[in-house]
């Protein structure tokens, strides 16, 4: 095996001593600097020769471990119609976040975010029997999102190349044991690539199904954030449970009353005038966490069979004073709806709703009895126990009502995981507090049931003849993503600093000064690399000074670098390092090959 060395005196590189000024994270940073990528509009990048390598690297370690558990690769287009994707209702669902197109002829094009459809519809159009299952396909594709806010370089872009998998069983134990293989494939792949991972249970989302988990580097820059329980389980905060709380005994509970509480419309204000006006029997001061806070948040629907537009659905939500409100982990919970807060036109057609004063009164169960035709859905927090009482709005200006016990002074319709949780806060499994980190999702594997063999219509026939849906399985790697996160946990000030398994080169032989000597002894010691097959990037640039070719070296970040120079002139040494500055060594030129062959043994 022989492997052609990348001369730095031809390569098309050019590197930058500067950080670009609008990359937010180290890796876009120096991946930029360093002349992998560049970027071309925000969140779209073109890959340079030396960024290409460490991606196919990527690349060619996932197509081994999916080759291992017989996964098939296919390749399909990035355009494609609307049909498939009005049949999902993703077309209506993603919002904003895809790019849409008309073709010539007016017909409607997505350039997709991701290929459930496309591979239902391929098996559905090549397979019938149950004889022809289980199989499991995937791709190394490009996908496009109109991201809100692209950031972080390659690690939310809206054009970045994913791995996506499927597979299909004619039964939900085959799906299991398919979703199995592909997690402990992806185990495999992610330690091959020297990315550390957590594995945490998710939410859905608008795939749909059940089961979820992802793959979570474990990274400050992360935009989610995942709780780890003392037992080791994690969850995405947005699939957090909050454990059951137990009902309360209310007997001893006084009647409720509505009491003054002027100029109260705010959690603090509210405590004080209590404090102040109205203050406990039990001495004890009123705090926020005995308030109930009523908010009211529109979910967006999309057009469905009542409705033929997108429609907007207010809904209040009853949350203890002392927590806030978790958006994205509401909206979690609607998805695939949208949620956000209403706004004064949304509340202006609620004239009941009296701002800073909302109470239970006028909302879901009990609405009617106050006269109200259609009332508001009424969610409470899963921290709001049966039987507990609260201060909370009396839907009177300046007034509130003391001890209003849930469950007997007031109804809801639902619970629901609303608000923040908290470092400290009881985890799902019991096992004891939770702790929190950031990480960027690099992974998911779904379990997605029958949701897209339903709506495409595929069946295969049983074994006693009758056509059933096909179960599915979805499966991601973000490609681009977790080659940013590499970059995001190997590198130091001076540069990047690859895993070999993934570095554009093995080695990195700089030939420096100006001695003709020097450069023969080098062109003779990348001649042998060549010969072993032994990837080498060579600095044989002329007229570059020897501290450029240094800091070149540094930024450029392969794990091992050969340095021919004044010694090699002097003595006919070379001196071999690993970019990290550890296991530096002088050694002679004829073993200077040798030497590094042993090392990137060692490393690989
Ligand atoms: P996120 O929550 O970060 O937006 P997602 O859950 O929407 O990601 P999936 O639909 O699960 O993403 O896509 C599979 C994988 O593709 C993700 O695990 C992630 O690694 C990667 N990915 C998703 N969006 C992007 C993006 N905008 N840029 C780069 N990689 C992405
Ligand atoms: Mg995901």
């Amino acid at each position: 095996m022989s492997s052609q060395a990348l001369r730095m005196s031809s390569l098309f590189l050019r590197t930058l001593r500067e950080d670009p000024a609008d990359a937010d994270v180290d890796s876009a940073k120096l991946l930029v600097r360093a002349g992998y990528i560049r970027k071309t509009s925000p969140g779209i990048y073109v890959w340079l020769p030396l960024g290409l390598r460490v991606l196919a690297k990527v690349e060619a370690i996932i197509r081994e471990e999916m080759s291992s558990i017989h996964a098939q690769e296919v390749h399909f287009p990035a355009l494609l119609p609307k049909a498939p994707y009005e049949a999902t209702h993703r077309w209506e669902e993603y919002g904003d976040n895809i790019f849409r197109l008309k073709d010539r002829h007016e017909a409607d094009y997505l350039l997709a975010p991701t290929h459930e459809e496309m591979f239902t519809l391929l098996v559905k159009d090549m397979y019938s029997s149950y004889k022809d299952l289980p199989v499991n396909l995937y791709q190394i594709q490009t996908k496009y999102r109109d991201e809100f806010r692209p950031r972080a370089g390659l690690i939310r872009g809206r054009e970045f190349i994913m791995k996506d998998g499927y597979s299909f069983t004619i039964d939900e134990d085959g799906l299991k044991t398919c979703y199995n293989d592909e997690r402990n494939a992806y185990q495999r792949i992610f330690n091959r690539l020297g990315v550390k991972y957590v594995i945490v249970h998710a939410v859905s989302g608008p795939m749909g199904g059940s089961e979820s988990e992802e793959f979570l580097a474990p990274l400050a820059i992360g935009e989610d954030t995942f709780a780890q329980a003392p037992s080791g389980k994690a969850w995405n905060v947005e699939a957090l449970t909050t454990p059951a709380m137990q009902d309360v005994d209310f007997s001893a509970t006084p009647s409720m009353k509505a009491l003054k509480t002027p100029d109260s419309t705010t959690i603090d204000s509210l405590v004080s005038q209590a404090n102040a006006l109205h203050p406990r029997e039990d001495g004890r001061a009123w705090t926020a966490a005995d308030t109930l806070k009523n908010v009211i948040i529109v979910v967006k629907h999309a057009e469905d069979k009542d409705h033929d537009k997108p429609w907007r659905e207010l809904v209040a939500i009853g949350v203890p004073g002392d927590r806030q409100v978790d958006m994205k982990r509401l909206e979690a919970q609607f998805a695939p709806s949208e949620i956000e807060e209403a706004s004064p036109d949304d509340l202006r057609k609620h004239p009941e709703l009296v701002k800073g004063y909302i109470g239970p009164k006028v909302l879901g169960p009990q609405a009617e009895h106050a006269g109200i035709d259609e009332p508001i859905t009424y969610l409470l927090d899963h921290h709001v126990a049966r039987g507990t009482a609260w201060v909370t709005g009396a839907d009177h200006e300046g007034t509130h009502v003391f001890n209003a016990v849930y469950g007997r002074d007031f109804e809801a319709n639902g619970s629901v995981e609303a608000v923040e949780v908290r470092h400290g806060d009881m985890s799902p499994d019991g096992s004891g507090p939770l702790s929190f980190e950031r990480g960027v999702e690099i992974g998911q594997v779904f379990q997605l049931g029958l949701k897209y063999s339903k709506a495409l219509d595929l069946k295969v026939l049983n074994e006693n003849g009758k056509a059933v849906p096909v179960w599915m399985g979805c499966y991601g790697i973000g490609v681009s993503r977790v080659l940013a996160c590499i970059a995001e946990s190997h590198h130091d000030d001076k540069g990047l600093a690859w895993p070999v398994a993934v570095a554009p080169a093995q080695v990195h032989v700089l030939a420096t000064g100006k001695d003709s000597k020097v450069f023969e002894a080098a062109e003779q010691l990348v001649d042998e690399l060549e010969q072993r097959g032994i990837e080498t990037l060579f600095d044989d640039r002329a007229k570059v000074s020897p501290g450029v070719k240094f800091k070149d070296s540094e930024l450029l970040g392969v794990p091992i670098v050969a340095i021919a120079g004044r010694d090699t002139a002097a003595n006919g040494t070379i001196e071999i390092r690993d970019r990290d500055g550890s296991h530096s060594q002088s050694v002679p030129v004829s073993q200077a090959a040798q030497t590094i062959a042993d090392r990137v043994a060692e490393l690989i």
